[in-house]
């Protein structure tokens, strides 16, 4: 009888990450980061320290001088939410030149038309300021760097908060192109949007972004949490508690139904606020306190991290060091299928050959 263990099936892959330009906030927590964490033991995970995407909107100086503090910050969030480097791999987009190879080929299958369709290019250029005439080529391309991204690792699952899922949809197309013209190097990737699409902001204006200001970053204190809960916009036409007021929409009652666990009293509030029969500052309480709870387990954790400073560094050179083998690995499949290696090679052997035949002369 043959007992040889049949090997364990090769885990499905996946890639997501985000730009170092700052802390991370509840919003990418539900959006993204939270779907990371439940499934970095079932799938092969890395994560992307995506600075060169922050290029596409700040190619300062400046900016590039701060990307190593704000990419410790961003892997500090990461372990303190629960990601594990031991499991999941961390790198920085920047160090891994096959990134910009890729990129470049990925640029080749997909139009300019189907790019300027991509509504989060120009929801990115009206939040950098930019107008339709200072558009840089960087940003319209910012999907196709996002779909070299994902294809290096090969991965099959990308979970993103809602305003990216269109990228990932580019990234679907090209991976469909690439193959039909090469050849199957690629999966299709799946999309996996969090259980909170998008997060609604502190100011109930939009959804949670570090740009506009309204947000609670995982990393602020009780005291910080305490004072933003209580300042968050709720329905403006209650000027009383004794006012029937509005849940839908209502970034206060989102919240509650994000973090709250007691499913019970988060029922109650809502009933009573409808009924104009809670004052705010009950119902925002609760939600402070909820919070607080939720963040609790990973202040624990910031305070370890943050008193061992090299390990936070050491993760992400082992992370790009596993990355850089992997993309390496890829962009040779990918040449290989295109037949763009075998140009080189060929005019490389006919030299030797010449070479030799002159020698022999
Ligand atoms: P921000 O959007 O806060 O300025 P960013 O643009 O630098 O941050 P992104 O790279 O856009 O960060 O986001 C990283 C991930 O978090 C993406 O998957 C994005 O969809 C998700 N995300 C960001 N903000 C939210 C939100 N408010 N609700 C849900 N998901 C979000
Ligand atoms: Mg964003």
């Amino acid at each position: 009888m043959d007992d040889t263990p049949t090997p364990p099936a090769e885990k499905k892959r996946i890639l997501t990450g985000d730009r170092p330009t700052g802390r991370l906030h509840l919003g990418h927590y539900v959006g993204s980061l939270k779907s990371r964490v439940e499934l970095q033991h079932s799938y092969d995970t890395t994560l992307i320290v995506a600075d060169l995407h922050m290029l596409t909107t700040k190619p300062s100086r400046e900016a590039i001088e701060q990307i190593s503090e704000n990419a410790r910050g961003l892997v500090l969030d990461y372990l303190a939410a629960g990601i594990d480097p031991n499991i999941t791999t961390i790198y920085l987009q920047s160090a891994v030149r096959e990134t910009y190879e890729l990129n470049l080929i990925l640029e080749m299958l997909i139009t300019v038309n189907r790019l300027t369709r991509v509504p989060s290019i120009k929801d990115m250029a009206r939040a950098a300021n930019l107008s339709d005439e200072e558009m840089p080529f960087g940003l319209l391309g910012y999907p196709v760097l996002q779909a070299a991204d994902i294809l290096l690792p090969r991965a099959h699952l990308v979970p993103v908060g809602k305003d990216n899922e269109p990228h990932v949809e580019v990234t679907r197309e090209v991976a469909r192109r690439f193959n039909q013209l090469y050849g199957e190097v690629f999966p299709i990737p799946d999309v996996l949007v969090g259980e909170v699409p998008t997060l609604l902001g502190t100011d109930g204006q939009g959804k949670m972004s570090k740009s506009l200001g309204n947000t609670i970053y995982l990393s602020d204190d009780e005291k910080t949490v305490n004072k933003k809960v209580r300042g968050m916009y709720t329905d403006p036409n209650r000027i009383h508690a004794d006012v029937p007021g509005r849940v839908e929409g209502n970034p206060v009652f989102q919240y509650h139904d994000a973090f709250n666990p007691d499913k019970d009293q988060v029922a109650d509030f809502k009933r009573r606020y409808e009924a104009g029969k809670v004052g705010d500052v009950e119902v925002k309480d609760a939600l402070a306190l909820a919070i607080n709870n939720f963040l609790e387990p990973m202040r624990e954790r910031y305070r370890q991290y943050e008193a061992d400073t090299g390990f936070v560094d050491q993760a992400i050179i082992d992370g790009t060091e596993k990355m850089r083998q992997m993309a390496a690995a890829t962009m040779k499949e990918v040449k290989s299928a295109m037949g763009l290696s075998g140009s080189f090679n060929r005019i490389a052997r006919a030299a030797e050959r010449r070479r030799k035949k002159l020698e022999k002369a």
